[in-house]
């Protein structure tokens, strides 16, 4: 085969690449090389340029593999595994009925399968239970997105928008560690001294604000809303507001006035430890901006009030006149691969393709006219991940559970919880390239396809949409999800076509989005291949729309509709003594559960398992030392592992990476209470205790860890 040009596998960012298949013997099946591109400018990070080794890894599942009555799995025929997983799901619905299958999907997806595992869950299993991990990830943004400006895409310009820029609020998102080469877009503002980052912690994004970069801000953990009312109320305060701006294009700015009044400088400095002459400074920087941008990550967004501090943020851009303008905006940075289309093509518990509302009938005769059925065939709306999680197992809950790209054992808030209920179900199947930990607890594993072996659809953070091309191809005992799904719709006699080619699926795709706010009906495959830029809303006829909102909003009145929030959780980290506030995030050298990167050596040998990070002056009251074991506990679980010692963090605040597993996993100790809007779990704001331990004896693999939770 020749070299493909492709995207990596891994984060929204979505960085070009270029693969070239290797001879036979050769370490890894295809060699990359960045591409250039608008997003990465030809550079790749670490995990970027180690994923071919994943192709060719020893730890590949190569043929369906089916628990025994002793525990262990053996291999088996593609025909004796489907039949099987068959004759469960049939019996399982006949028993329980049909909401007693549920489906989870992932942000990794491509498109296509993300669009046929929702019209396969809905028409096959006939079930409504149906989400994702994104809701995990994005869900607070999007809410606050879609009930702002009519419509979510997490960029509503390009990325290359951000050059032009000299002032850059980054709030909650360290991009230095989880996509390197998007820091390259921070350097006008930095040169400009107007990059701000807000995180608890000095990460490597917080350390480019030095040498007159511009500045970090360092706030409580969970106080960000505070810290948005604020600025917006001093915005006001020392009108800086564009009250031009507001008068034409949105609506409930009165109600914001009131919303933002009792927070001033003090009160606020009071909350967050923000002291008041940097936020006077912040918003003096931000109203007086040529180019001005804010950007959300999940460090604001991962919380119960996540939905309202997204709005927050929203909120300020829209005083401050950003949104839908040329120069100047408000985003959100997309995490998983497929982060955005993930979120738009019928995944979601309450979605229909195109961002379509499940229980709007015009969109439901829509897309049941596309997918050949009556429209009372489609069910209605599902339940959100934390709550179909949370029914695993249990009595009228969900007894039959399909996992597709996602490790939910590992990253699930309250995991401990999440695998008892993985191992209360009548029927587990999971569909993998490797034995995650949520595979190892499966009945069935069904091996697939990896990204090199695939064609597909992407779409990046910035909502375009991307080609993901096949390079080599598949081991012989693997199979794509597409050719699953359509060998079990065959094998249940289900209403609906559903093609195993990928091309197919996404014309298909496009015709069920078209009419949505996520519309992509004038696309196809040879449109993509031809490189041109293809953001959507993308309707037949049009040229796509590289920026949002210029002329008007998505609402029906075209205006942004600015949405009053309150604080109703006022902070109050460390209540009583010894607690500690903990934050959990990613490393550079990982990527999501590690799933995929813990099985790179490079990447394995760098962040072999999970260190908490502590300040040395708490470290020195609790009698920890730098490489010391540690206990992180609290009513849910504890964690083992290693500290790390760093001033880069508050002493009130501990920080754990969520990508090991065993007693490593971070979401042991997370909370599974939800955003009420967004169903989004609180990861960013947990109580714990630390204390110092004796070393566990030898250290233990993370494989020995996986064997260990079966
Ligand atoms: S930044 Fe993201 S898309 Fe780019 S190489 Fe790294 S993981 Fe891949």
């Amino acid at each position: 085969m020749n070299s493909v040009n492709t995207h990596c596998p891994y984060c929204a960012l979505q960085c070009a690449m270029t693969l070239t298949p290797t001879p036979a013997g050769s370490p890894t099946p295809v060699t990359i090389a960045g591409r250039a591109f608008p997003t990465n400018r030809g550079g790749l990070c670490k995990k970027g340029w180690t994923a071919a080794e994943l192709l060719g890894s020893a730890e590949r599942i190569l043929e369906p593999m089916l628990r025994q009555s002793d525990g262990s799995f053996a291999p088996a025929s593609w025909a004796e595994a489907l039949d099987l997983v068959a004759d469960q799901l049939r019996a399982g619905r006949a028993e329980h009925g049909a909401d007693s299958v549920g489906v989870f999907g992932g942000g990794g997806l491509t498109n296509e399968k993300a669009y046929q595992l929702g019209k396969f869950t809905r028409l096959a299993l006939g079930s409504s239970r149906i989400d994702y991990n994104g809701r995990f990830c994005m869900s607070s943004a999007a809410a606050a997105g879609n009930r702002a400006f009519g419509l979510d895409r997490g960029l509503p310009f390009r990325v290359e928008d951000l050059d032009a820029a000299d002032t850059i609020l980054m709030l909650g998102s360290n991009v230095a560690q989880t996509m390197p080469p998007f820091i390259g877009h921070l350097d006008g503002a930095r040169a400009a001294g107007g990059l701000i980052v807000v995180d608890p912690r000095r990460t490597a994004t917080a350390r480019l604000t030095d040498d007159g970069g511009g500045s970090h801000v360092q706030p409580a953990p969970g106080t960000d809303l505070v810290l948005l009312l604020g600025l917006t109320h001093l915005v006001l305060a020392e009108r800086l507001a564009d009250t031009d701006y507001l008068a034409r294009r949105t609506t409930g700015f009165d109600q914001l006035r009131l919303s933002v009044s009792g927070w001033w400088p003090e009160r606020v400095q009071e909350h967050t430890g923000v002291p008041v002459w940097q936020l006077r400074d912040l918003a003096r920087r931000l109203a007086a901006g040529r180019g001005v941008y804010i950007l959300t990550g999940r460090g604001v967004e991962q919380h119960v009030d996540g939905t309202d501090t997204a709005t927050a943020a929203i909120n300020l851009a829209l005083v401050l006149g950003l949104v839908g303008t040329e120069h100047s905006g408000y985003g959100t940075l997309t995490g998983q691969g497929n982060g955005q289309g993930g979120r738009e093509h019928g995944q979601k518990c309450d979605q229909l393709p195109g961002y379509r509302k499940i229980t709007d009938p015009a969109a439901r005769a829509h897309v049941a006219g596309v997918w050949g059925v009556d429209p009372a065939v489609i069910p209605g709306a599902g339940i959100a991940a934390v709550e179909l999680l949370g029914a695993l197992g249990r009595p009228g809950g969900i007894r039959t559970l399909l996992v597709h790209g996602a490790n939910v054992v590992v990253s699930a808030p309250n995991a401990d919880t999440v695998r008892a209920g993985l191992a209360n179900l009548d029927f587990l199947v999971v569909c993998d390239f490797f034995f995650s930990e949520t595979a190892a607890m499966a009945d069935v594993v069904l091996p697939v396809t990896q990204w090199a072996e695939e064609e597909g659809t992407m779409t990046s953070l910035e909502g375009r949409v991307l080609r993901r091309s096949r390079a080599i191809d598949p081991p012989a005992g693997v199979r794509s999800e597409l050719w699953i799904f359509q060998e079990l719709a065959r094998r249940l006699d289900a209403p609906g076509v559903y093609s195993a080619d990928p091309g197919a699926v996404f014309d298909e795709l496009c015709r069920a989005s078209a009419g949505g706010s996520a519309d992509y009906s004038g696309l196809d495959y040879a449109r993509l291949d031809s490189g041109e830029p293809a953001y959507w809303p993308y309707p037949v006829g049009s040229a796509g729309t590289p920026r949002l909102f210029l002329d008007s909003f998505a609402h029906d009145d075209g205006r942004a509709h600015i949405v009053p929030v309150r604080a109703r959780t006022v902070p109050a980290p460390a209540q009583t003594h010894g607690a500690l506030t903990l934050i959990t995030g990613r490393l550079l050298e990982h990527y999501q559960s590690g799933a995929q990167t813990r099985r790179v050596a490079e990447l394995a040998t760098a962040q072999p398992e999970a260190r908490m990070q502590v300040h040395p002056a708490t470290a020195a009251g609790l009698g920890i030392i730098d490489g010391g074991w540690v206990e992180v506990v609290n009513g849910r679980g504890t964690v083992r592992c290693r500290a790390q010692l760093s001033a880069d963090i508050r002493p009130d605040t501990v920080f754990l990476p969520f990508h090991f597993a065993g007693d490593q996993r971070a979401n042991l100790l997370t909370d599974d209470s939800t955003d009420p809007v967004s169903g989004m779990p609180e990861f960013k704001r947990t109580t714990v205790t630390v204390q110092a331990i004796d070393p566990p004896g030898p250290t233990i693999t993370d494989y020995e860890r996986v064997m260990a939770d079966v």
